[in-house]
């Protein structure tokens, strides 16, 4: 996760992610969500913990690593995926303590601009130097349409690492329109916001995601040392879906026929209602 002193101009793509705004932030690549429970009231119940209990103790070595101890003691150790690393130290920052972020960051007001993150397990280096492939590979404008659109840290750090689903429905949205998607056509309008929210909020609600998956968490690393199956169409007797991308991406399993058919009317039937506000907003000048 890199540093909230950054700015668009200071990162690779143009667009800074990381720490977007006072409610907008991911940890995904600090393995944020690779938890026994990624739900959001668990994450909140864990996050808050560790922020509080972190505020009060003492800024040196041992105490910081005798935190982590006590973290791993108390927390679940099972994770979705087992060579993932979590950091212990991920909790709340901001003011309101609104958004996920770095305990060990210099910017934390406790740290009086010291920076601890040189005792988390990858260094501080690599907090500082890592950007996601999201950053490489989204184009900008879907980069800012998500990054303004998220209604939390918890829904932006879940689509945000997506890059190959995010591109495949915003592609989509694209075709539709017979044009690509601009920022334009979706930040102006607080309708238009609220459709694409309900689209990619598909990937916290997803209701065909199979029961083998490991949940939402995402492992977006280049190794591939996770990836996602296929979705298999034989066993239901279908071609492939024209929707295979979204569907292999949301971890779908389908039972029948029907089933799949309810799955691509509710992804066409959310990238609709976007393309209606969209060319709402085009009629009205
Ligand atoms: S996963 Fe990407 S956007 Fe999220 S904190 Fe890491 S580098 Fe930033």
């Amino acid at each position: 996760m890199s540093v909230s002193s950054t700015n668009d101009n200071q990162v690779p793509g143009g667009i800074y992610l990381c720490q977007a705004n006072k409610k907008i932030s991911c940890g995904a690549c600090c393995g944020l969500y690779n938890v026994a429970d990624p739900s959001y009231e668990s994450m909140m119940g864990i996050l808050t913990w560790r922020t509080d209990t972190f505020s009060h103790i003492n800024r040196d070595m041992d105490t910081i690593l005798a935190f982590k101890e006590e973290v791993e003691d108390r927390e679940p150790q099972e994770r979705p995926f087992p060579e993932f690393h979590h950091c212990p130290y991920i909790g709340l920052v901001g003011k309101e303590l609104s958004r996920v972020g770095c305990l060990l960051h210099p910017l934390l007001d406790e740290n009086k601009s010291i920076d601890f993150r040189g005792l988390s397990f990858y260094g501080g280096m690599a907090c500082r130097v890592y950007f996601c492939p999201t950053y490489h590979h989204l184009p900008a404008a879907f980069k800012e349409i998500v990054r303004e659109t998220a209604s939390n840290w918890y829904a932006y750090g879940l689509i945000i690492t997506e890059t190959k689903l995010l591109n495949t429905i915003f592609e989509k949205v694209g075709n539709c329109l017979n044009r690509p998607l601009t920022k334009n056509d979706i930040l102006k309008n607080k309708n238009t916001l609220e459709a694409v929210r309900k689209l990619l909020d598909l990937k916290i609600n997803w209701p065909f995601r199979r029961r083998s998956s490991s949940g939402p968490t995402n492992y977006f690393f280049e190794d591939r040392l996770y990836s996602r199956p296929p979705v298999n169409y034989e066993t239901i007797g279908k071609p492939v879906s024209r929707h295979y991308t979204i569907l292999q991406e949301l971890e779908s399993h389908f039972n029948s026929a029907k089933e799949l058919h309810a799955a691509e009317d509710l992804i066409d039937g959310l990238i609709n209602k976007v393309i209606t506000q969209v060319d709402r907003l085009k009629s009205e000048g």
